[in-house]
């Protein structure tokens, strides 16, 4: 568990509500222990090598929220030896947090945003919203009961399933082929084939997940966003022996323009002379 994850899971374990919106970098906003926040106005990402980057924006500093959590400095770049519920009770750690208001950042449509588009993640669901050019992202946890709660609670996007995973299994077992894209707007575009993608954009690619269900399937093809975040997303599925064939959108095209670009039917020969190729290079 890296430091990241165990803040993550102590927030959660003293009840520290979250605003309803998620960055695709991984910030989360939560309410800040250190003053009596209905903001909520901490923010919380992952910085480098698993460690936390924490910010309470009334003021609070970094010092006064770890004297609030009973926690060292340490914490911030290396996970506690016991699971942060256990912690939080063993140093007997109570926070009586007020209600979160979500006046300032209140529910999307409360501001004028338009339900673009909901993507089933199983456990939890990504919301995707749009105001003229600008997009918000929130994600809401799915109760056992089917209610759904803003905010991602006990879940981690490392923890979700693939997007479409049943379908993809499903493609796997026959063999035909998948594509790995990196967005759901583009595998929703991308209708009557097997695509997939994960939880959480480029940024977040989660490896370990993609072992499980794609790892050495011989005909996954990935459609990388064709700029910075994208192509260091491809190197990193690269890396992992997770990217068999690559097929290049043009510079700033993502798989859906792609796939606009050059229609169903050039698309779908795009796909199968790639893997056409392949099969005849190891052939030879
Ligand atoms: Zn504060």
């Amino acid at each position: 568990m890296t430091a990241y994850e165990w803040f993550m899971g102590l927030l959660d374990a003293i009840g520290s509500g979250a605003a309803n919106t998620h960055t695709e970098a991984g910030r989360r906003q939560r309410q800040c222990p250190a003053h009596a926040d209905s903001g909520p106005s901490m923010s919380v990402r992952p910085g480098p090598d698993g460690t936390v980057r924490i910010t309470c924006f009334t003021g609070c500093t970094r010092d006064q929220i770890l004297a609030a959590l009973r926690c060292s400095r340490s914490r911030l770049a290396k996970a506690a030896p016991v699971p942060p519920a256990q912690y939080a009770e063993m140093v007997g750690l109570r926070i009586d947090f007020p209600a979160v208001e979500h006046k300032r950042n209140g529910p999307p449509a409360a501001r004028g945003f338009r339900l673009e588009a909901v993507h089933n993640y199983g456990r939890a669901v990504l919301e995707r919203w749009r105001s003229g050019q600008h997009k918000e992202l929130v994600w809401e946890t799915v109760k056992p009961n089917g209610a759904r709660v803003p905010g991602l609670f006990g879940v981690t996007l490392d923890d979700l399933p693939l997007y479409r995973e049943t379908e993809v299994q499903m493609a796997v077992a026959v063999g035909e082929p998948v594509l790995l894209v990196e967005s759901e707007s583009s595998v929703d575009a991308l209708r009557g084939w097997y695509a997939t993608t994960w939880a959480g954009g480029a940024s977040a690619v989660n490896i370990g997940r993609i072992a499980q269900v794609l790892g050495g399937y011989p005909n996954t093809i990935v459609i990388p966003d064709n700029d910075r975040a994208g192509l260091a997303c491809l190197a990193r599925l690269n890396a992992a022996g997770l990217a068999p064939h690559v097929l290049m959108p043009g510079a700033d095209e993502d798989a859906r323009d792609l796939h606009r670009r050059l229609g169903p039917a050039g698309f779908e020969q795009a796909v199968h002379r790639l893997l056409a190729e392949c099969t005849t290079r190891q052939a030879a």
